[in-house]
């Protein structure tokens, strides 16, 4: 029998709510299809914080190495705000990447047809979109140097560094190519290259590699017409590969196309040693400790890790199944809910899905 090992951070606000239901799903999994999971849980982000004086400590971060995969819920509260930044809980996730090498972040964007109606596009606009959005993770502008305050200037000054060199696009390069051979083949990336000189040589490496590759079609647009697109006819994407800055902020805009942040997974990824599999919400401290957020985000993103972490192919397959029947049957989370479905709490729709497995 197979034997995994993953690490459970469940984190802040909602993150204890969905971890829970997680387990119990992966529980079932493991026992329908014949693999044996050992979930080791540590502290990350506030309430490690609370305990250690650090949002990621030593130890989590040692066990997340060991492992053979990461599932993390969410971070973050409003009480740590005014913390120094290193000490808050998002700076755990930027320690918990680097510490990994997480250089590549996956965010499958795919509509979900019992949920057509929960975007806030029409309905013919949002039916055919299912894309991923491959991003650089761990350079660009969040991490160059030099970057910081100007202060003994007329007027205060502060200035960041957008910086990559050709073997950090190569390597994102490959992960995009890699996905886009197990899809439609297509790929868009997209830059800034009439403006910006990394742009430039961004373009350039990607072109470079892709025209290598005869299987793959490579397209390339400014990210400034890709919002524009994404939100015009978002069906003509299959693989959209970029940077640090502009993922993060073109993978929000696709996210919503689908209808609630709460269904949306993503796996950060390196070429050897343990992924993390997360949501793409936040820790919703609105709803925390009330018993009504949405775990299908988290259990996506557990489907994820199953299929690209263990290669647990037919369990995520399973997952997912049992997701989309939950979700046809007209059962939703308060996120989703439109007049006709029947609104369930966090652990009822868990229980709901751990049925239809
Ligand atoms: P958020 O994603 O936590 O919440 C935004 C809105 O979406 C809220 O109304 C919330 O109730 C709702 N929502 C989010 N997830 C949901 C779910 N699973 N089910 C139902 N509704 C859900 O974003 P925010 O409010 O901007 O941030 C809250 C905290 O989370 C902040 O401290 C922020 O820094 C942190 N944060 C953490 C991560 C992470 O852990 N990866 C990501 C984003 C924000």
């Amino acid at each position: 029998m197979k034997k995994y090992k993953i690490v459970l951070l469940s984190g802040d606000g909602i993150g204890p709510e969905i971890s829970e239901v997680s387990k119990k799903v992966l529980k079932k999994l493991s026992k329908n299809h014949n693999f044996d999971i050992e979930i080791i849980e540590k502290l990350f982000g506030g309430i490690a914080y609370e305990k250690y004086g650090t949002p990621a400590p030593d130890e989590t971060l040692d066990q997340c190495k060991k492992s053979d995969a990461v599932l993390l819920a969410c971070v973050g509260d409003i009480k740590y705000d005014s913390l120094a930044r290193e000490l808050r809980p998002e700076s755990g996730l930027l320690k918990l990447r680097s510490a990994l090498n997480l250089f590549a972040n996956i965010r499958p964007v795919k509509i979900r047809k019992s949920l057509l109606d929960s975007s806030t596009l029409k309905k013919e606009i949002v039916e055919h979109v299912d894309l991923i959005v491959v991003r650089e993770l761990i350079g660009g502008i969040y991490f160059g140097k030099p970057r910081g305050h100007i202060t003994n200037t007329q007027i205060p000054k502060a200035f960041n560094t957008m910086i990559y060199d050709s073997a950090e696009i190569e390597r994102i390069t490959e992960i995009a190519i890699k996905i886009a051979k197990q899809r439609n083949k297509k790929i868009c990336s997209v830059d800034k290259s009439n403006v910006l000189e990394v742009s430039q040589l961004w373009r350039d490496t990607v072109l470079n590699i892709a025209l290598k590759d005869k299987d793959i079609s490579l397209s390339n647009m400014y990210v400034d017409n890709a919002a524009m697109q994404l939100v015009k006819d978002p069906g003509q994407f299959d693989v959209i590969l970029t940077s640090n800055l502009f993922g993060d902020i073109l993978s929000d805009l696709a996210a919503m196309l689908t209808g609630s942040i709460g269904m949306l997974p993503s796996a950060s990824l390196n070429n050897n040693g343990p992924g993390v599999f997360e949501p793409v919400h936040g820790s919703a401290p609105d709803i925390a400790g009330k018993n009504m957020a949405n775990p299908i985000a988290m259990l996506l993103s557990a489907s994820m890790m199953l299929k690209i972490g263990l290669n647990e192919e037919k369990a995520a397959e399973n997952l997912e199944t049992a997701v989309d029947k939950v979700l046809s049957n007209g059962f939703r989370t308060a996120d989703l809910a439109d007049g006709s479905s029947k609104v369930l709490s966090c652990s009822e729709i868990g229980d709901k899905i751990i049925n239809e497995i």
